[in-house]
């Protein structure tokens, strides 16, 4: 089984648009969806695209995906390599199938299984020694952004999350703003907000781990994006893509958020 794309060379900002099927679309139908979606958006090497499936579909997936260009990630992963972790699925395993990226620290995993910063950090460790993406998600709830806590909930998922991250790995991270509120719910961060946002969580990563790996990490938007925001949200400057869970679900608004124009 070859590799699903694109897994080599330097990933420094290149716009990265992924979808998350969550729990959605069996095996088959993620198959169809890659094929149609590949004859819909043709060759893309100015842009990463990626569509995460559930673990059961990913085989699948990186057969159809083989040639397109188009990635293939996980939506969870765990730090061991083996081990009696019953359920648990490792980045070696990942890694061996062909998979290109994990999306780490869904905030659908810290609400409904517990998943916390330093699981995330353990987790972004074995997705980077592994040769996985890993992206990792992080954000506010409605409550925090009305009480004022956006950048103290962030300035502390950033940098626990990152914390077993070396400075010369961050061309090979990507950090998702997802705010909580903006989840399925149809509700969008303005432009602006999710700019300002994504400029807090690089200064974040300034902090930790350099300004020059603070330049080349990627951070996306995630939240109800949707073929008629992406473009204003892709113009922002610190913005370099967008994680998509609902729209990602039909090859006709897919492939309009990752064909995206430049504003
Ligand atoms: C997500 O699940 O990461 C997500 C952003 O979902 P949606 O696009 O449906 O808001």
């Amino acid at each position: 089984m070859g590799r699903s794309e694109p897994l080599t060379g330097t990933r420094a900002r290149r716009p990265l648009l992924a979808g998350n099927w969550k729990l959605f679309k069996d095996s088959a139908e993620g198959a169809v969806f890659i094929s149609e979606l590949a004859s819909v958006i043709g060759q893309h090497e100015d842009r990463e695209v990626l569509v995460a499936p559930t673990f059961v579909g990913l085989h699948e997936a990186v057969g159809a995906a083989e040639g397109t260009g188009i990635g293939i990630a996980a939506q969870d992963v765990f730090w061991e390599e083996e081990g009696a972790f019953t359920g648990e699925v490792s980045a070696i395993a990942l890694a061996a199938l062909g998979v290109g990226a994990v999306i780490i620290g869904h905030s659908e995993r810290r609400q409904y299984f517990g998943e916390t910063d330093n699981w995330v950090a353990l987790k972004v460790r074995a997705a980077l020694d592994y040769g996985l993406l890993p992206i990792v998600c992080v954000g506010e709830s409605q409550e925090e952004r009305s009480a004022g806590l956006t950048e103290e909930m962030l300035s502390t998922q950033v940098p626990v999350g990152l914390s077993s991250v070396k400075a010369a790995e961050a061309a090979e991270l990507a950090i998702a703003y997802e705010p909580i509120w903006a989840i399925g719910t149809g509700l969008t961060a303005t432009p602006d907000m999710a700019q300002e946002a994504a400029a807090f969580i690089r200064d974040q990563v300034a902090l930790a781990l350099g300004n020059e790996a603070a330049g080349l990490v990627r951070v996306l938007y995630g939240g109800s994006v949707k073929p008629d925001n992406v473009d204003e949200l892709m113009a922002m400057p610190d913005i370099d893509g967008a994680l998509v869970g609902g729209a990602s679900l039909d090859v006709e608004s897919f492939s309009r958020i990752v064909s995206y124009r430049r504003a």
